[in-house]
């Protein structure tokens, strides 16, 4: 990987915004998205977007990744001056405790904190209890409620992950948080300088929806004010291959993802196919996957008469948490078929796949 690249990698995956505080990743994304694109559309309760134009007669396409990542809100502030939360999007409460994250005020001011662990000499004759993601407090190491509001945390305030992006000893292999979904941030941008002095047989609309962790919001949002054609959603999805059973879907370094089925979208047959008709022509690995959970692809539906959709991206291990592990070779295989498929999309493929004759 380029230098440049990595580096785009750990500026993204380091920046923290969880849903409805996503200003810092949409500012930083709009300003290297800016000389990629001939427009820029943004709208901070929907998304940032930049528009490519090609060929005019051509269908308009969207790749959208998401700018935020679960997080915290603070629910209240106790006598003791620790913290209760409400989760902005889904967290494994296995994954919460005792880690490092960073609380933003309404004032500006950010501090570190901790979400609480109960330390086993404390659980010693107890039973494991049924603990939910809202019930694990945080700790800033405020002395009280009061001690708290001097420093100016208030109710409304966020919490989101801190954790440093790091290579693992296999160069394939990086860690890091928030790659569900800096990886489609990331991707949109690389795929788009991969596209500088292309003309496309279509104008591309490429950027990031807000709020996707907490009910797929900006994209509703974004698709109604652009219309676009066609919609590929760019995002992360949960590997499960740590256990090395064989024919688990969702596997490192397998390629990236075509999901043909989530809980929101059934993709149509002839998508699926112009997908991987277009990955095996470009050489691109790929793998097919059924998510249990779905993505802003399931918002188009939703919008307008409807927009053919369908999710690609790529699988990592432990999303949702702060240790995401991931691969390298995903990662390029997913910008690849971006690149690959905003090439090849012209009026004519466009109609064939939503059934139109010429
Ligand atoms: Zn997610």
């Amino acid at each position: 990987m380029e230098e440049k690249c990595w580096q785009r990698i750990v500026k993204y995956t380091e920046l923290q915004g969880t849903s409805g505080q996503e200003e810092a990743v949409a500012q930083a994304f709009q300003s290297d998205l800016t000389p990629l694109v001939d427009e820029v559309w943004a709208n901070p309760d929907a998304g940032v977007f930049g528009i490519k134009k090609g060929q005019p007669s051509g269908p308009k396409i969207m790749f959208a990744a998401h700018l935020d990542e679960v997080g915290f809100m603070v629910a209240a502030i106790l006598p003791t001056g620790a913290l209760q939360v409400v989760p902005l999007g889904g967290w494994n409460p296995m994954t919460v405790s005792a880690q490092r994250f960073t609380l933003f005020t309404k004032k500006g001011q950010q501090y570190p904190l901790v979400s609480a662990g109960l330390a086993p000499h404390l659980m010693r004759g107890r039973a494991q209890a049924d603990v939910k993601a809202a019930d694990i407090l945080f700790d800033a190491g405020f002395e009280s409620a009061a001690q708290a509001a001097d420093f100016g945390v208030a109710v409304g305030d966020f919490i989101v992950p801190s954790t440093p992006t790091t290579r693992l000893a296999n160069p394939n292999r990086v860690v890091s948080k928030a790659w569900d979904n800096r990886f489609g941030v990331v991707t949109i941008l690389t795929a788009l300088e991969a596209l500088q002095g292309v003309r496309t047989p279509n104008t591309l609309l490429m950027g990031a929806n807000v709020q996707e962790e907490v009910g797929l919001r900006g994209a509703k949002a974004s698709l109604q004010a652009l219309q676009p054609d066609l919609f590929f959603a760019i995002d992360s999805s949960a590997a499960n291959d740590l256990d090395q059973q064989a024919g688990r879907q969702g596997q490192l370094d397998q390629g990236t993802l075509l999901r043909v089925f989530d809980p929101t979208v059934v993709t149509r047959p002839k998508l699926q196919a112009l997908i991987q008709q277009t990955a095996e022509e470009n050489d691109i690995p790929y793998q097919s996957f059924v998510s249990p959970g779905g993505t802003d692809a399931g918002a188009s539906a939703q919008v307008g008469m409807g927009i053919p959709a369908v999710a690609l991206g790529v699988a990592s291990r432990s999303i949702h948490s702060h240790e995401t592990v991931w691969s390298v070779p995903d990662f390029e295989a997913a910008v690849a078929l971006v690149v690959a498929l905003a090439k090849k999309i012209d009026q004519k493929t466009y109609d064939e796949l939503v059934g139109r004759s010429c």
